[in-house]
């Protein structure tokens, strides 16, 4: 599954653990983007920040993981370059790409496409505010699945940071911790200090 995950919140871990259970996944591969080609021109926390996030949130799942694949590699983040990745790090491994229902809605723009299909089943999940179609995609490479409804985004929660409201419950508790600690989303917070 990849995002920005800027914050990750329980609208992504419910989707992971949903396809998870549906599907009998041996893993779920969480993959916080490096630089997010579609979120030019806003300010995405640091890739660390977002990492660590993510690793905080899925720490108690034994079948959650996270990957640096995408932070590690310059350059713009494309699905193409993560799933090759990925499958070299596991090239036994039938890979899914987690998907929602707005982001499904988008892959038809996403760099080298057709050659998509051949590295992963989709996932579309459904995602509230959002149609969750597969039109015009192949359906023999797309599955549509409904899950339990989580109107949740991170653009919302960022938001709630800072208009000084809570995020408890929306993320999981150890990222409202990170995130004070941090002052990330803050004017002026999330600054990453060097390693001595
Ligand atoms: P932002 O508001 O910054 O775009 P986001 O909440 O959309 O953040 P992303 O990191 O952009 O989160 O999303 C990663 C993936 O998770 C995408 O495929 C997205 O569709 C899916 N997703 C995010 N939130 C939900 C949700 N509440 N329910 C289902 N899927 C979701
Ligand atoms: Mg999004």
């Amino acid at each position: 599954m990849g995002g920005t995950f800027d914050p990750i919140h329980h609208g992504h871990l419910v989707a992971a653990s949903e396809v998870q259970a549906t599907l009998d996944l041996d893993e779920v591969v969480f993959v916080p983007t490096g630089q997010p080609w579609q979120k030019e021109g806003r300010d995405v926390a640091p890739a660390e920040h977002r990492y660590l996030m993510t690793v905080i949130a899925t720490a108690s799942n034994p079948r959650f993981t996270v990957s640096r694949v995408d932070i590690d590699r310059p350059g713009p983040t494309y699905t193409l370059d993560t799933l090759r990745d990925l499958k070299t790090q596991r090239p036994d491994a039938e890979l899914f790409f987690i998907t929602g229902a707005d982001a499904l809605s988008q892959i038809l723009s996403w760099k080298g496409v057709q050659d998509l299909w051949d590295l992963a089943h989709f996932i579309g999940v459904t995602r509230p505010g959002h149609e969750l179609s597969d039109k015009g995609l192949p359906k023999d490479k797309v599955t549509l699945k409904e899950i339990p409804a989580m109107a949740i985004s991170s653009t919302d929660c960022r938001d709630r940071v800072r208009d000084d409201k809570p995020v408890w419950y929306l993320v999981p508790d150890g990222v409202v911790q990170y995130i004070n600690k941090y002052q990330l989303y803050l004017p002026g917070g999330g600054e990453l200090q060097e390693e001595q």
